[in-house]
């Protein structure tokens, strides 16, 4: 049988994309964006929710035509395995798979932009950004582009990063840098399509771009599209979209999130010297049945197993039992509700914070804890946003979730006392509310600690949706510096704080 011979990937692609083609691809793109870490096979009830690197491995090296791989940015920093050794782990697996480039995405910079060089030079990772420069010489921190020759095909491919960088990681982190206002982003990317084309003389240009493509980016990848000529093909990443989409004379592409797909592009030679771009995402599922290439599988599995062992080392001490169990914390105010929120306070330098308490999936006993309790806790590696909202803003916020006792939206907080009674649906409303020690005054803006899925309106709070924000190290990171550096009476003091009143939610 034909099916058995030829090599598992070589099948994939045919079984994809329908029918083996008459007309072969002259080039072919696959790209990754936001993977943040999730480079590990997941499955989740039968279900493939990522296929692992290993897996990619295997595909790219089935291209039967000429390849590249590109990743949009995001890559270095989320999971575990991506954080135990900021981003060596993940940035030694982009070498083995060989990337040809690598935009540089706001999460790369987590652990700041000295670690994001020291990685690039041990592993000679391609990272290119045409946008970013040094405060102190103006020099680009990165190269602004790298030139593949791939079967013939001469390929420029030039970086851009998000202005919006220094607001979305931490930003000690890119304290040293200028990522340009958002203008100069289009003036950079002219310059360097017009360098391509004219020293480099290449037949193609490929924009690896962490822009993202959603309202609140900006400027977005589809503007980018508008604004530069001479762009084949954008990959972009940055608001895990799925995307293909024609704008102006570009592909604007973009693979969503945590390795959920595989984009590929397929690129023909038009007759008149131009090019056919095709676009199509392979979705994890489609991938479970590759084998994964088995010296990358094996290395991934050791590391696992040995990060997972890091894991078991206790980090931290909890004076108390941390009750987060879910019918306290989705019921009323529970300690590790307080004290979470106290370390995004800290973490942020926020007056107030407010939690969902779907955030928190357990408690955590006396004694020591490990990184292994924290992520069991806290698993979804959400990271501490501070948004700036108006007193009302905050309200809407508090009477949203305290109607709705029982639900993940229930929320927990620190840095605010409220008064609340019960309603004739048994959920809460808040009467008086107080921020600061101070009564809650409608009109003025507070500096308030939230998360990353409630700023992007998770679980219903809207509210926090469309304001200015800085984000800073994930929950997991934030409650073990927090324990690790509190005083005993602080953490007693968060222990006993009322911080929400009412008779009936006080029961026990
Ligand atoms: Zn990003």
């Amino acid at each position: 049988m034909k099916t058995i011979l030829c090599s598992m990937a070589a099948c994939l692609a045919v079984l994809l994309c329908g029918a083996a083609r008459a007309d072969a691809p002259d080039l072919v793109v696959f790209h990754t964006n936001d993977v943040h870490g999730h480079v590990l096979p997941e499955e989740r009830d039968g279900e493939t929710l990522a296929p692992g690197f290993a897996r990619i491995e295997t595909v790219v090296d089935g291209e039967p035509a000429p390849h590249l791989l590109l990743d949009a940015g995001d890559v270095l920093h989320g999971q575990p395995f991506a954080t135990a050794h900021e981003g060596e782990d993940v940035a030694r697996l982009l070498q083995m798979l060989g990337y040809d480039a690598l935009a540089a995405g706001n999460h790369d910079f987590d652990y700041g932009a000295a670690r994001l060089l020291e990685l690039r030079a041990l592993y000679s990772l391609p990272f290119v950004a045409a946008n970013v420069a040094r405060r102190d010489d103006g020099r680009l921190l990165l190269p602004p582009w790298v030139v593949k020759n791939v079967g013939g095909v001469r390929v420029g491919i030039f970086g851009l990063a998000t202005p919006m960088t220094p607001t979305s990681t931490h930003p000690r982190n890119v304290a040293a840098l200028d990522f340009g206002a958002p203008a100069r982003t289009f003036a950079a990317a002219r310059k360097a399509v017009a360098a391509l084309r004219a020293e480099e003389k290449v037949d193609l240009v490929i924009a690896l771009v962490h822009l993202g493509s959603e309202a609140y980016c900006w400027p977005s990848s589809l503007e980018l599209a508008r604004a530069v000529p001479g762009i084949e093909l954008i990959v972009d990443g940055h608001s895990h979209s799925e995307l293909a989409e024609r704008v102006g004379g570009a592909l604007v592409v973009s693979a969503g999130e945590a390795l959920a797909n595989l984009g590929r592009v397929e690129a023909r030679r038009a007759p008149d010297g131009g090019w056919r771009l095709e676009a199509r995402l392979i979705p994890a599922a489609a991938l479970a049945s590759v084998t994964p290439e088995p010296t990358t599988a094996a290395w991934l599995e050791a590391r696992r197993d040995a990060i997972a062992a890091e894991m078991d080392a206790t980090v931290a001490n909890a004076p108390f039992a941390l009750d987060g169990r879910r019918e306290v914390i989705r019921q009323r105010s529970a300690n590790l509700g307080r004290l979470l929120a106290a370390a995004m306070m800290r973490e942020s330098g926020a007056t107030a914070a407010l939690v969902n308490s779907g955030t928190v999936r357990g408690d955590i006993p006396a004694g020591p804890v490990s990184v292994a309790k924290l992520l069991e806790v806290l698993p979804y590696g959400n990271k501490v946003v501070a948004v700036e909202v108006s007193g009302a803003e905050l309200l809407a916020a508090l009477r949203h979730g305290l109607a709705q006792p029982g639900g993940g939206a229930f929320p927990q907080f620190y840095g605010l006392e409220v008064k609340a009674t019960r309603t004739a649906d048994g959920g809460l409303r808040p009467l008086a509310v107080r921020i600061d020690g101070k009564p809650l005054a409608l009109k003025r803006r507070y500096t308030v600690a939230i998360h990353d899925f409630l700023a992007a309106g998770g679980d219903g709070y809207a509210m926090f949706k469309v304001l200015p924000r800085r984000t800073f190290g994930t929950l997991d990171e934030a409650l073990r510096r927090f324990l690790a550096s509190a005083s005993r009476g602080e953490l007693d003091a968060i222990d006993a704080a009322k911080v929400l009143q009412c008779a009936a939610c006080d029961e026990k």
